[in-house]
Formats: structure tokens, sequence, C-alpha cells
């Protein structure tokens, strides 16, 4: 017998056989794991190939239709559409969603069209997919508030009001909603003079407290007296804006000596020589720097809820729409102003 052959029932042949089975698995699972991954890259290529230009509604038609793709897979296009700015296609495809999708999904995708139409500011139609959905299902807490939101738009505060009210029957917590809608309501009330509307926005301030910067904004910028007759000491520091642009003329330096924290302000503005220092860095720079450097106060508005920063001052945030979340941000900055006024002067 040769001494490389191996009897068939030799130990050594079944490790052969086994270590020949794993080699086999192996390779073949190598070359299967390449052949799926370039048939996904290939998959990836078309994919990018046909939306390297945004595809006519007539191509998106058929591809929604052909039903090739999933529609998480499409929803997720339509959202990076609508992230992108591209509205148009973004309600294209949901549009097509629906009449495609499956009944139970038809709700879903109408409300995201709805939204959608909202963000492009077609208002009419966004409501009229939300009041749509509400046909068929009245008590969906996320339509209603993106309802509400749609009228406050629209600015029908009525409207918006009413909307509430099932809100309010769901359990949900509507009062700050509420107070803020009557608030917008008065301020665009026409037939009403500035004198009756600061006293209609005082009665309601009264109530709950909120919404300070809102009404107080207000008051300040029509009847400066009957603001600081009605200030909350406490509370001077969210409406920092707007006592730093307050006319001197307008002051009142009784309220202002007794309240430390607009000691500092003023001091700081250069009005007053109450105090040396101040907690507020910026305010102490600028008591410090005593008029000696064109600095002035600049500010940002931060949301407290979704922490984005806007430079415009909002009472619902515009992100993620929370309301009377806005904090103020101090930064320092050249008074361009101040040199504007003093080059003025140099010429005369
Ligand atoms: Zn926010």
């Amino acid at each position: 017998m040769s001494p490389f052959y191996i009897e068939f029932r030799d130990p050594l042949f079944g490790v052969i056989i086994f270590f020949a089975l794993v080699f086999i698995i192996t390779i073949s699972s190598y070359w299967w794991t390449k052949y799926k991954s370039k048939e996904k890259t290939k998959n990836l290529d078309k994919f990018l190939k046909d939306f390297k230009v945004a595809p006519t509604t007539k191509e998106l038609k058929l591809l929604i239709s052909k039903g090739e793709m999933s529609e998480k897979s499409w929803i997720l296009l339509a959202k990076l559409y609508s992230k992108n700015g591209d509205y148009e296609k973004s309600i294209e495809i949901y549009n097509e969603l629906i009449e495609v999708t499956d009944k139970s999904n038809v709700s879903e995708m109408m409300y995201l069209l709805g939204g959608t139409y909202f963000k492009a500011g077609f208002l009419e139609r966004s409501k009229k997919v939300f009041l749509e959905i509400l046909k068929n299902n009245p008590r969906l807490p996320r339509v209603l508030y993106d309802l509400v939101l749609v009228y406050e738009y629209m600015k029908e505060y009525n409207l918006a009001l009413e909307v509430l009210e099932p809100l309010d029957e769901l359990k949900n917590d509507i009062s700050l909603d509420s107070l803020y809608l009557k608030i917008l309501k008065i301020l665009n009330e026409s037939d009403l003079s500035n004198e009756l509307k600061a006293y209609e926005l005082l009665e309601l301030y009264k109530v709950r407290g909120n919404l300070t910067y809102m009404i107080f904004e207000f008051l300040f910028r029509v009847n400066p007296k009957l603001a600081w007759d009605n200030l909350d000491g406490s509370k001077s520091e969210l409406l920092t804006d707007i006592f730093w642009h307050i006319d001197k003329k307008d002051l009142d330096f009784d309220i202002i000596s007794n309240n430390g924290y607009l000691r500092e302000l003023y001091s700081a503005r250069g009005d007053i020589q109450e105090v040396s220092r101040s907690s507020v860095f910026e305010f102490d720079v600028l008591i410090n720097l005593d008029k000696k450097v064109q600095t002035t106060l600049s500010f940002e508005y931060i949301c407290d809820n979704c922490k984005n920063i806007s430079p415009f001052v909002f009472n619902r945030c515009g992100n993620c729409h929370a309301i009377d979340t806005s904090a103020i941000g101090i930064t320092l900055v050249k008074d361009f102003h101040r040199d504007f006024s003093e080059e003025n002067n140099s010429f005369q």
C-alpha cells in the first residue's frame, strides 16, 4: 500500500474532509458576501443616478407605483427634499404615496403632507389636509396642535382657540396656548385703541403672570408709565433688551433705583452712576469703561426648549413652536451708532 494512501476508515480522512468543508464554506461565503455587496453598490449607484436630477412628476408617479422602493424610503426622501427646501418635490411624493399606500397609512401620509404644506407656506392647503384627517379621527392631539398653529399663522385666532377645546377635553394643558392666542387676538384687534389693548393685556397678565415679554414689549411701546407701574421687578432680566432701548425720557428713576438689576443696567448704559460693579459681565465691562470705548450691547434669543438661537425676539419658537421659551443672550459689540453720530457732529 502506498504511504500516501489513506484508508476510508482512517480517522485522518475525517479530519481532512472536515478542513476541506471549512475551506469550501469560507470561500463560498466570501464570494457570496462580495457578490451581495457589489449588487448593493450597483443598486445604490442606480438609485443615486436616478436622483442626481430631481425626477419629474411623471417619473415619480411611475417610480412610486412600481413599488421597487419601500414607503419608508420614499418618506425619508420626501423629508430630505423638505429639509433642503424643495417642498414641491416633497409634496409630490406624499401625494403619490397617498394614492398607492394601504388605507391604514393614509392618515399618516396626509399628516406629513399637511406639515410640508405648512412649512412651504401653503396655509390654506395645510388647513384643508388637517381638517380632512380630523374628519375621520377628531381626537388626534398632534393634528389638533398643528391645526392651531395653521390658524395662528392665518391670524384666525378665534378658530385656533376653538381647536384648543377638544385638546382640553383630551386632558392636554392648553392654558399657555390659550393665553398666547388671546394676547395675539388683542394685539391684532383693529377696532381696539392701543390704550384699551394695554388694559386688556394687563388683565390677562394678572391671571397667570406668563408671557411677560409679549405683554410688556407692547406696554413699554405704547404706555411706558403703565408698564412701569405694573412691572414685576423680579422679571426684569426677561426684559433686558426692552429696558436697554427705552428712551431716557420714559425711564422711571424711582423704580430703577429700587431694583438692583435695573440699577446695574442703567449704570452700564450711562444714565445713572449708582453702582461701580455688576454681577453681569457685560454690564460690569461697560460700567468700568465709562463710555471711553465705543461699545454697546447686542442681543440674541435662545429657545430654552430646543436651544435654537435667533437674532430676532420670538414668543413662539420658530423651530420647535414652544411658547414663552425665549431667553436673552447679551454680547458686547462696537457701537456703530455712536461712531456715526460723532462723525456727523464733527462736520458741524
Ligand atoms: Zn424651540
